[in-house]
Order: structure tokens, then sequence, then C-alpha cells
């Protein structure tokens, strides 16, 4: 029998890459390789994943990395991301009128497309989620929200497969323990279905919000490499406007800018690195709490940096 990783690679032949780069598989594109990225179709592949991997060994759930920042030294685990039947969309429909509609979504299912399929369905209630460009498990981890909800305002159970006990188990909506942009999920669980509870709606008010949303972030985001606001809003303020405010809007370390668009969006250079967007969080944190006295906690998730530094996993 070979050693991890050359064990793991065997033991799930065609869906195991080693030493894997993991900045591309995520939004910001910079960021080093995983000593493992593993395509799990079901959940037989995460029983051998936990069987032959050593119990010391980190695991990495990754959705589309829209909220993943991963050094450029890389993560010295193992990249757990869910394909095929896991990014199924069941609309199980009310059998009375004025029941709620329980839709269930596979772990990898992305969200702008769940929301237009929902809305063109007549379904109401996931309209926000068209601008947020992260899967299911991904949202659930992060309590994923704006435009007034979120993930906890619709979601009644999940299934979760933990690396460390196996799995799956049911969850109920509380022992999800959704918080402002938080959960009880660990790195060391895996989403793999979500139950949402969801309205009859009319389609074309869904289509219409849709298109107010979309016009709206194309108006006030930048697209390009970033993972989204990489700061959490403070208690009745803004990440942004406070960054704005310090004058901070186009500052610049290395190959990382605070967007001249969206001062709480930072934005990467191509081929730049993980470490100048991790330099610059920093900066933006310390110069907001000199200036205002105010702590702003990091909302992207930071992969292979200290574990001391605030956002790091
Ligand atoms: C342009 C842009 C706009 C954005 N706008 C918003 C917004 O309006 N609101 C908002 O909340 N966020 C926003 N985001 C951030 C991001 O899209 C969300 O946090 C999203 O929920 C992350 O999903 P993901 O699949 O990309 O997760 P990833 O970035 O891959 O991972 C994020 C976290 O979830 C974990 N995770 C991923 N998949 C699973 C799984 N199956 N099971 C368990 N854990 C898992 C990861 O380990 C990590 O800790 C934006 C990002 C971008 C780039």
């Amino acid at each position: 029998m070979s050693l991890f990783p050359q064990s793991l690679a065997e033991a799930l032949p065609g869906q195991v890459r080693l030493d894997e780069p993991i900045g591309s598989h995520c939004t910001y594109r910079v960021g080093g390789r995983a000593v493992a990225l593993v395509s799990v179709t079901s959940v037989h592949d995460l029983d051998v994943v936990r069987s032959v991997t050593p119990a010391h060994v980190p695991f990495l759930p990754l959705g589309a990395g829209s909220n993943l920042l991963v050094s450029d030294s890389g993560f010295d685990g193992v990249v757990l991301r869910l394909e095929q039947d896991f990014a199924s969309v069941e609309v199980h429909r009310p059998t009375q009128s004025g029941e709620r509609v329980r839709v269930v979504l596979g772990g990898a299912a992305v969200l702008p497309r769940i929301a237009r399929q929902l809305v063109a369905a007549g379904i109401t209630g996931f309209e926000w989620a068209v601008g947020v460009p992260g899967t299911v498990g991904g949202a659930i981890r992060m309590n994923a929200g704006g435009h007034g909800s979120d993930m906890a305002a619709s979601v009644r159970s999940i299934s979760v497969y933990d690396m460390r006990t196996g799995g799956p188990e049911q969850w109920s909506a509380e022992a999800c323990g959704f918080g402002y942009r938080s959960s009880a999920v660990s790195a060391d669980h895996l989403v793999l279905f979500a139950e949402l509870e969801l309205g009859v709606g009319d389609a074309e008010r869904g289509k219409q919000e849709l298109t107010d949303i979309v016009t709206w972030r194309r108006a006030n985001q930048p697209g390009g490499q970033n993972a989204g606001s990489v700061f959490a809003n403070p208690p009745d303020d803004s990440a942004g406007r406070l960054i704005d405010a310090a004058g901070l809007k186009g500052y610049r370390i290395g190959s990382a800018e605070v967007s001249e668009k969206h001062a709480n969006f930072i934005q990467a250079d191509p081929d730049g690195s993980a470490d100048d967007v991790a330099a610059l969080i920093r900066h933006v944190q310390k110069t907001i709490y000199d200036r205002f006295g105010i702590e702003l906690h990091v909302e992207n998730r930071l992969i292979g940096f200290p574990p001391t530094g605030e956002g790091a996993e």
C-alpha cells in the first residue's frame, strides 16, 4: 500500500488531483497549492477519503471559492469539492394552495442559477441570491445574504457529513447556529444538501426583482478578481463607508488594491499574490481601528495563513 497522499489517489482513481493549485479555483485567482483536491461524487467517496487520510491532515470544503483567500504557500491538507449529483435542485410543490414550497438543494448547486430557476417556477423568497456567486454549501457555512434576506430565512434542515466522525446526519435549522455571516458549520463539516421552505409567488414580479438586483450590483460592485465583501459590516455601520472615509479607496500593496468602485472589495491583479491581498486586509483593519476605534472582522475565509490572524481557518 502506498503512502498518503498517493494512497488517496489510488483509492479514488480519476477523482484526486495531487499538488493541485487551489488559488485558481477561487475568484481571487491567486494563491498556492493543496496536497490534494478530491472530486466528491458520493457519500461513499467521503468514507474512502476519511479512511485513507491520516488524522492530523486538515480538510477544506471548497465551493465556488468566492469567499476564499488561499495563501501563496498553499494549504497543507485535502480540499473536498462536491460534484455531479450534489448540484441537484428539487422542487416539491404544495398539495394545497397557501402551503409553502419545499426545495431540496445539493451542496454544489450554484446560487444565481437556483434563484433564476425558482423564480421561473413561480417560487418566491430566494431572489436575493441571484448576485451571490457561491454554492449552497458555501452559502450555508457563511449564512450568505443580501437585499434584506439570508440563508437562515428559509433553511429548514441540512444534511452534513463530518470528516472526523462520518455521516451523513440531519441538522435542524436551530442546530445550524446561524448568525450574521456565520454558522455552526466548521471546516470538518461538508454540507451535502439543504432543505428550504419558500413561498408561491408571481414569476413576472420575481423576474423584475432579479433584474433590479443584477442592475444594482453591476452599478455598485466591481467585476474581476475579488471575493466580494472582505469585511463584515460592524453593527449599525458599513465597512465600505468606513474604508472610504479613511481615504483607502485605490490604496495598493503590491498586486492588491482596495476597489475604487466599492471600498469593501479588494481586487487582485492577474498573476498577483494572495499574501499581498492578506497584507492589504491587515492594513485596512489597522487603519480603521487607528482612525475610528472600530474593529473590522474579516468575512473572507483565509486559508493557509498563520492561525493567529482574524478570519484565518
Ligand atoms: C462578486 C461577489 C459578490 C458577493 N456578494 C455576496 C453577498 O451579497 N452576500 C454574501 O453573503 N456573500 C457574497 N459574496 C461572497 C460569497 O459569494 C459567499 O460567501 C458564498 O456563500 C460563498 O460560497 P462558495 O461556494 O463560493 O464558498 P467558498 O468560497 O468555496 O467557501 C467559503 C466557506 O464555505 C466553506 N464551504 C464551501 N463549500 C462547503 C460545503 N459544501 N460544506 C461546508 N462548507 C463549505 C469553505 O470551506 C469556506 O469556509 C460575494 C462574492 C463575490 C465574488
